[in-house]
């Protein structure tokens, strides 16, 4: 496997009848091995006719996360989806556990391990990093993978990389400014955040080296108002990644072309799915990525349901001279977050965007209710930065709302400071269901 690089290699220059072959051979080089040792996939796979080689992916079933969850409960701790003995494997991470249910673990080899370094060496250099740049992770490194891949892959690439685990706000963002970084990762929450505390410290954060934020874990980081919001703070550019414990760190948002957030095709097959039919939708329109790495053949995944809801564009060359898919505008929101409102489909991600626009909301939260027997309400609650006038802004962000999605929503005003603050992912959008 090649070694790590700022990568901006051959693979993906590839037009995209040489992307399609590229991951043909890939899959063909991955599919004998993972039936012959890994026995989640061979009981899945094992009796259907396929050809790796020339076969339409679509022979193939999905695989579904309730599948994976299922297998690790009845063959604890790690389930069978392993094509190495346990005693190869390197790495445990596991999921935040989202959407109620619970954690999934994840085992990496160290050659699967090589792969994660190997995707941040494009990632980073997609958006201009170089070895000149100082990277700043602002948090504390737990079970999650969240920027463990990020972090190593810096390191190797020869970055000067610091944690910033087990400090207060204004203490990372000393430590930031003392160590001159010019890279901060974190989620887009965070950053936010970090620029809140450093105003009220009288710190001039566009003053500072930082020129660049690779934002992840969250929408925000391809939601307009959220993100011009980050740039405006910090005085720097935002880039947008999206990557998975399961399935790898396999989206990022390029130099060249802001908005949208490519898919590296050299490593994966995507597709998008209408998740009620399963059926491909075309190109351009909403549904469910669909995703198989061929990098990973440790802990592999085919034809893996993300539940994220994109719209992915193809066939263009981009700016950047690569061909890669692109999500346009990112990951739209988790299918299991989308609420029907007033006939409305809507993610959190849909009011965010209409909320950040008011510079006054310092912070806010979604409470949607879902009443088995009336229509679903929606409050949101807004926390005004000090002097606004609350009653008109809750009105005005109430029309927002009814303009852009034809609802009326309870918006109300919260007092300043009472809204959690968060590290890594935030939770501002809370559901529940009442069944009477
Ligand atoms: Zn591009």
């Amino acid at each position: 496997m090649a070694d790590i690089a700022y990568h901006c290699g051959e693979e993906e220059m590839l037009d995209p009848s040489g992307l399609a072959a590229l991951q043909r051979r890939k899959l063909a080089a991955m599919w004998p091995v993972v039936l012959a040792s890994n026995a989640f996939y061979r009981s899945k796979l094992a009796s259907i006719d396929f050809d790796p080689a020339a076969d339409s992916l679509q022979k193939l079933p999905f695989t579904t996360r309730a599948e994976l969850e299922r297998d690790q409960a009845q063959h604890p701790p790690y389930g069978t989806n392993l094509t190495r003995p346990l005693a190869d494997y390197v790495r445990l991470h596991q999921t935040s556990g989202s959407g109620g249910g619970a954690p999934m673990r994840w085992l990496d080899t160290a050659d699967n391990w090589l792969w994660w370094k190997r995707l941040w060496g494009i990632i980073f250099a997609a958006a201009g990093v170089t070895r000149q740049d100082r990277m700043f992770f602002p948090f504390s490194f737990g079970p999650f993978v969240g920027f463990w891949a990020a972090f190593e892959s810096a390191v190797a690439l020869g970055n000067l990389s610091l944690s910033g685990g087990g400090m207060t706000t204004p203490a990372r963002l000393r430590f930031m400014l003392e160590n001159a970084c010019t890279v901060v990762c974190c989620t887009p929450t965070y950053a936010l955040r970090m620029a809140e505390v450093a105003a009220a410290e009288g710190i001039d954060l566009p003053a500072s080296p930082v020129g660049k934020l690779v934002v992840a874990g969250e929408p925000g980081g391809s939601i307009p108002a959220t993100r011009q919001r980050i740039e405006q703070a910090w005085g720097a550019r935002v880039y947008d990644h999206t990557g998975m414990t399961e399935i790898g760190a396999l989206g990022f948002e390029c130099e060249q072309a802001p908005g949208g957030v490519h898919l590296i095709e050299s490593e994966c097959i995507a597709e998008v799915i209408d998740p009620a039919s399963g059926k491909p939708v075309v190109d351009g329109e909403q549904g469910e990525l669909v995703l198989t790495n061929l990098g990973r053949r440790d802990s592999p995944l085919i034809r893996y349901r993300t539940n994220d809801q994109v719209r992915v564009t193809r066939g263009r060359r981009c700016a950047c001279g690569r061909w890669f898919a692109r999500m346009e505008g990112g990951i739209l929101g988790r299918i299991d977050d989308m609420v029907v409102v007033r006939g409305n489909n809507i993610f959190p991600a849909s009011l965010e965007a209409i909320i950040r626009r008011f510079d006054a909301v310092a912070e806010f939260r979604i409470q949607v209710m879902e009443d088995a027997t009336s229509l679903t309400r929606l409050q949101v609650e807004v926390e005004a930065a000090n002097g606004t006038d609350t009653t008109q802004l809750t009105r005005q962000v109430a029309r927002a709302i009814q303009d852009a999605l034809n609802f009326r929503a309870d918006v109300r005003a919260v007092a300043a400071g009472s809204l959690p603050r968060f590290d890594m992912k935030a939770t501002r959008f809370i559901r529940t269901t009442r069944r009477t």
